[in-house]
């Protein structure tokens, strides 16, 4: 199934209660052929308001990294485990995950893309279904339904830690490393 498909299926969806606050959908944006996808927690405020992942102050970051690697926007693929916003940004809740993440995997399917990155503690969680924090799995790689999945900071982290910055740029570079032919 192609991307359009997937959000003519989903449509707007009122399957689980977020779609009471949201203004948007946030199904996500990118190339459909992308070889790496970036996988966030759910839309903070402007991501609701505007339709778009990570166009916030974290989207500042990630566009930084993105930079910095050379990649656009426009050639990979960026989505969030929740496609709608939770009100005043609390965490999403099992059962939001549980009714949403179908959507992801039904993406992924679309993309088949080299390297799915998960940017951030509870992408990762979910993906990996572990418990385990960002910090220890960071740097390794995972087979998940066959993608491989690769922990990394979220960058919305040098926001509240500067110190991380460093940190997250190596993430990137090794994701860049993926792309290497061999
Ligand atoms: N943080 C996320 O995890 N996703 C977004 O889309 C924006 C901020």
């Amino acid at each position: 199934m192609s991307l359009d498909h997937i959000r003519e299926a989903w449509g707007a969806c009122t399957r689980c209660a977020l779609h009471e606050s949201r203004t948007h959908l946030v199904f996500g944006s990118g190339s459909p052929t992308a070889d790496i996808v970036l996988v966030g927690e759910a839309p903070g405020a402007r991501e609701d308001r505007l339709g778009e992942p990570f166009v916030g102050a974290s989207g500042k970051l990630l566009d930084a990294m993105l930079a910095r690697i050379g990649l656009a926007r426009s050639k990979i693929y960026i989505a969030n485990v929740l496609k709608c916003r939770p009100p005043d940004n609390r965490d999403p809740r099992p059962d939001e995950v549980e009714t949403c993440i179908p959507v992801l995997f039904e993406q992924l399917d679309a993309i088949q893309p080299k390297v799915v990155g998960t940017l951030g503690n509870f992408a990762t969680r979910v993906l990996l279904d572990t418990k385990e924090g960002i910090t220890g799995l960071r740097g390794r790689v995972f087979d998940v339904r066959g993608y491989r999945v690769v922990p990394m900071y979220h960058p919305a982290a040098a926001l509240h830690n500067g110190s991380l910055r460093e940190e997250i740029e190596r993430d990137f570079d090794r994701l860049r490393g993926f792309l290497q032919p061999g």
